[in-house]
């Protein structure tokens, strides 16, 4: 087998560096996870040759006969999986697949209402400093005092903006959100619901997580988050043909061209896979592994923004702390636990510094861990965040966790 190892040592000493990394660090980054060894074998195979632009039965190329039969897999489990009628599974990213259904359904300088990236929403649901916010007037909503979605703040902004289209789903919330209550919302001011439901996908395939496929008009998705797949995004929602024509004429030709048929490949094994027994198991100890992780955090001081956890993410509260977000995360980064700085709501300090942590269990249960492992990473982890500058505790926290990941091995 040739290796990349003789022809460019430099890049493969890197990617060694890099599975080290992942295998002997602890990884709670909440947009992360493990792929399978079956999802990298799809993704590094002879289909990311095939230029195939169109869609499956109608390409503007010759010689699609197989990779159609990968691209009518992955369309047809992943409608299974969240109970659509339209899937596209072409979109090269989550913000991809955001882009083709802003552009299908709205036209520039309408407005739209999203979550604020300041409260937890993504920067695709209308920050400035991103094209959602650029080429739409985006009015934002985020969460009260207590951390939590703030139902009738949304109801106001929409009677006083009157927006084109609510959005719905974030990047850093813990609770459960009624998506029934957001699209009635939408409805009493004739605005498009559109969900995109990135972090908790994974959730929602396995029953753990309210499905916003029902009561939205369309819903997008990452496919590399919770659902475990390869990189990717997806267009999802339930039988309309006029948006379904809209939707697929703004994947392609409107924002991108051919499509990766490796990565789809990548994504029907992934969808078969969330379509076994075992993922629910897996879900639901995801859960309870972020429940476990937030009450020890709690227990020892810490504030968790809405008080605890209903799905695979929480943020840390460092407010008023004299530890930052920024400091906090190179603390623990040199613990070897892989967190990200995060801006809690109200947040006083900068987004390049923070007052706030998100953590999410997805990658650990992956490789194994229970609630017993989440219980003792937190108290290792409120250790390091108690005395970040105390290079003791580091170095005894730091050979703790590599204990702890050499006895739940990703990829051996
Ligand atoms: N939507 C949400 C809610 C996300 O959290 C993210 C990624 O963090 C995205 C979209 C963007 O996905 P991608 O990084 O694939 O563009």
């Amino acid at each position: 087998v040739p290796r990349i190892a003789e022809f460019d040592p430099e890049l493969a000493e890197a990617m060694a560096a890099e599975l080290v990394r992942q295998e002997d660090h602890v990884e709670l980054i909440a947009s992360e996870n493990y792929a399978s060894k079956r999802v990298m074998e799809a993704q590094g195979s002879v289909l990311t040759n095939k230029y195939a632009e169109g869609y499956p039965g109608k390409r503007y190329y010759g010689g699609c006969e197989h990779v159609d039969v990968a691209e009518r897999l992955a369309i047809e489990r992943v409608k299974q999986l969240f109970g659509a009628d339209y899937a596209n599974v072409q979109p090269h990213s989550g913000s991809q697949a955001n882009a083709a259904v802003y552009l299908a359904l709205l036209s520039p300088g309408e407005t739209i209402l999203g979550m604020s990236l300041a409260h937890g929403g993504h920067l695709t649901h209308g920050a400035k400093v991103n094209f959602s916010g650029k080429i739409f007037n985006a009015v934002q909503y985020g969460v009260d005092e207590n951390g939590l979605i703030d139902y009738a703040e949304i109801e106001r902004l929409a009677q006083e903006h009157r927006p084109k289209m609510l959005v719905g789903g974030f990047s850093a919330y813990s609770q459960k959100i009624d998506w029934e209550r957001m699209a009635a919302i939408a409805k009493s001011v004739d605005a498009y619901f559109f969900v995109d439901m990135a972090h908790v996908a994974g959730l929602v395939a396995a029953g753990v997580y309210p499905n916003p496929v029902p009561h939205a008009d369309v819903v997008t998705s990452t496919t590399h988050k919770t659902l475990r797949g390869p990189r990717g995004g997806i267009i999802l929602a339930r039988a309309n043909e006029a948006l379904e024509k809209k939707f697929q004429s703004l994947v392609f030709p409107g924002t991108q061209g051919g499509p990766l048929m490796h990565v789809i490949a990548a994504k029907a094994v992934a969808f078969k896979e969330a379509l076994e027994p075992g993922f629910k198991a897996y879900q639901q100890q995801v859960v309870k592994n972020a429940q476990a992780m937030a009450a020890t955090l709690i227990e020892r001081g810490y504030k968790i923004v809405s008080g605890g956890t209903e799905n695979h993410l929480m943020l840390i509260d460092l407010i008023g702390r004299e530890v930052t977000g920024k400091d906090a995360e190179a603390a623990l980064g040199a613990a070897h636990i892989t967190v990200n700085k995060n801006a809690v709501p109200n947040d006083p300090r900068s987004p390049f510094v923070t007052s706030g942590l998100r953590i999410g269990t997805p990658a650990v249960t992956t490789r194994g861990y229970t609630e017993k492992e989440c219980r003792d990473l937190a108290g290792w982890m409120a250790d390091v965040l108690d005395a970040p500058t105390d290079e003791a505790v580091i170095a005894r926290v730091r050979e703790a966790v590599t204990a702890q990941c050499r006895a739940f091995p990703v990829y051996a």
